[in-house]
C-alpha cells in the first residue's frame, strides 16, 4: 500500500463553511431506521410519515356532561321539557336513539345517541321528573366534538424528519399505533484525553485537574438522547490513542474526542486521523473552539473537540449537535433562535464569537441576551451561569444594545 497520502484539507475556515461541510458529512452517514414500540419512541426522529387511519376524533361525541339532544327542538326563547330517555356514559356499549323532544344524559367522550347532534350542559337546566327543561340560547351543534374533526382520516399524523414530542407521541397513540418507524441513534464513542486528567473524586495531584468534559460533552450528547458508548480516558500516548479510535470506527457511527487537537507536541489526534482516515477540515474561525477538526475514520464520522472546557461545549453544540440530528434525518438539525443584545458588545478579532449569556424575557414579551463577566475558554463558572451562546459574526466589531443576535440555547435553559 502507498503511505502516501493527500495531506489537502482546509484550514481555518468560517463556521458558516463548518457547519455546511459537518452537515454534509453528516447527511453521507444517515443512520439506518429501526421499528420501535411508542415507550422507546420520544425524542426520536420519525423516518416514516404516520397517517391517520381514521378519524380523530373517531365518532361525535360529548365535549361536556349534560344532555343530548336535537338542536333543531331547542327552545327559540323561554324554555322546553324534554323527556329525559337514559344515560350514556363513556364506554359505553349502548347506542340510544332520541327522537323529538326527547334528550338522553351524557358524559364527557361519550358518543352521541342516534338522532342527537347537540349538547345541553347540565349547569343549564332544571331536572323535573324524568323530563328536563331547557332554557334558550344554546346552539345547534353546541358542546359536540365531531368525528374527524382534529385530524380527519388519511391526514398526516406525523411527518418524516420530525421529532417525536410527547405531543406527537400522544397523537400517534390516538391513532391506534403501537409501533413507529425512527431513524437510529447514532452510535457515539467519547474520548477524554490529556496526561493531566484525572476522574472526579480522586485527589488531585501536582499539575492534574479532575476530567470535566466527560461530564459536559456527555450531557450534552445526553440533552440529545444519545448516551455516548465507549467513553474512555485516554493518555497523551500516540498508541493509545491509535488503538482506541481503530476500535471505536469498527463499531460506532461517530468518534468525538476531547483536547489533544491543537499543534501541540502531546496534540496526536490530527496526525492520527489523517493516518487512519481522511482529515475533512481542520480549525474553524470560532472563538472559543478554533482547533476543533471533523474527519472520518472508516464509516465513523470523528469530531475532535478541544480540550478547554467551553470551547468543546461551543464546537459541540454548534457543529457537532446539528451534524448528530442531520444524521437522524431532523427536519431542523439547528436550532438558532433571536434575542436584542442587553448591553453593548465590541470584538477585536476576525473570528465568530460565542458569547456566554444569560437570557431574559422581559414584561414586553422579548428576549434579552445579556453576557457573563467570565469568558475564558476554560471558564466554566461563566458557561454554568449562561443559557445561551450569542453568536457574533466574523466581520462584526461593535454591537449596540439592543441589535437583534443569533443565539443557540443550552439544554435545559428551555424546555
Ligand atoms: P488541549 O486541547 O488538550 O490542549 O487542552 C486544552 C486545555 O483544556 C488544557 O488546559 C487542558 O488541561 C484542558 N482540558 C483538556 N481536556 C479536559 C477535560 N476532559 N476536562 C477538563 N479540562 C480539560
Ligand atoms: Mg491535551
Amino acid at each position: 500500500m502507498s503511505s502516501e497520502r493527500a495531506t489537502e484539507y482546509p484550514v481555518r475556515i468560517s463556521v458558516d463553511e463548518a457547519r455546511a461541510r459537518v452537515l454534509d458529512v453528516a447527511r453521507a452517514h444517515r443512520v439506518a431506521t429501526d421499528r420501535v414500540p411508542l415507550d422507546r419512541a420520544l425524542g426520536r426522529v420519525l423516518a416514516v410519515d404516520v397517517v391517520a387511519p381514521h378519524p380523530l376524533p373517531p365518532f361525535a361525541n360529548s365535549a361536556m356532561d349534560g344532555y343530548a339532544l336535537r338542536g333543531a327542538d331547542l327552545p327559540r326563547e323561554g324554555e322546553k321539557r324534554f323527556r329525559n330517555l337514559g344515560v350514556m356514559l363513556a364506554g359505553t356499549h349502548d347506542a340510544l336513539a332520541v327522537g323529538a323532544e326527547e334528550c338522553v344524559r351524557i358524559t364527557t367522550g361519550a358518543p352521541l345517541p342516534r338522532g342527537a347532534d347537540t349538547v345541553v350542559i347540565k349547569e343549564n337546566v332544571r331536572v323535573a321528573g324524568d323530563a328536563i327543561v331547557v332554557p334558550a340560547g344554546d346552539a345547534i351543534g353546541a358542546n359536540v366534538r365531531p368525528a374527524g374533526e382534529d385530524l380527519p382520516e388519511g391526514a398526516f399524523a406525523a411527518r418524516a424528519g420530525e421529532r417525536l414530542t410527547p405531543a406527537r407521541l400522544g397523537l400517534v397513540a390516538s391513532c391506534g399505533l403501537a409501533n413507529v418507524t425512527v431513524t437510529k441513534l447514532p452510535r457515539v464513542a467519547l474520548f477524554v484525553t490529556g496526561d493531566e486528567l484525572v476522574p472526579p473524586g480522586t485527589r488531585l495531584g501536582f499539575g492534574q485537574i479532575h476530567d470535566s468534559n466527560r461530564y459536559s460533552i456527555g450531557g450534552l450528547l445526553e440533552s440529545a438522547g444519545i448516551v455516548a458508548e465507549p467513553v474512555a480516558h485516554i493518555r497523551d500516548d500516540v498508541d493509545a490513542l491509535r488503538e482506541a479510535l481503530i476500535e471505536a470506527a469498527a463499531t460506532c457511527d461517530v468518534i468525538i474526542t476531547s483536547g489533544g487537537v491543537s499543534a501541540g507536541e502531546a496534540d496526536h489526534v490530527t496526525p492520527l486521523v489523517a493516518e487512519l482516515g481522511r482529515i475533512d477540515f481542520w480549525k474553524v474561525r470560532m472563538k472559543p473552539g478554533m482547533p476543533f477538526l471533523c474527519g472520518e475514520i472508516g464509516r465513523a464520522i470523528v469530531f475532535a473537540l478541544p480540550g478547554n472546557p467551553v470551547s468543546s461545549m461551543a464546537t459541540f453544540l454548534a457543529l457537532v449537535e446539528p451534524a448528530l440530528r442531520e444524521m437522524q434525518g431532523d427536519e431542523t438539525p439547528e436550532r438558532r433562535w433571536r434575542a436584542k443584545l442587553a448591553e453593548p458588545v465590541k470584538k477585536k478579532h476576525d473570528r465568530t464569537e460565542f458569547l456566554r449569556a444569560r437570557i431574559v424575557c422581559g414584561d414586553d414579551g422579548v428576549l434579552r441576551a445579556g453576557p457573563v463577566e467570565r469568558q475564558g475558554s476554560g471558564q466554566m463558572g461563566g458557561a454554568a451561569e449562561a443559557d445561551a451562546l450569542v453568536v457574533i459574526g466574523e466581520a462584526v466589531r461593535s454591537l449596540e444594545a439592543g441589535e437583534v443576535v443569533d443565539v443557540l440555547f443550552l439544554p435545559g435553559a428551555v424546555r
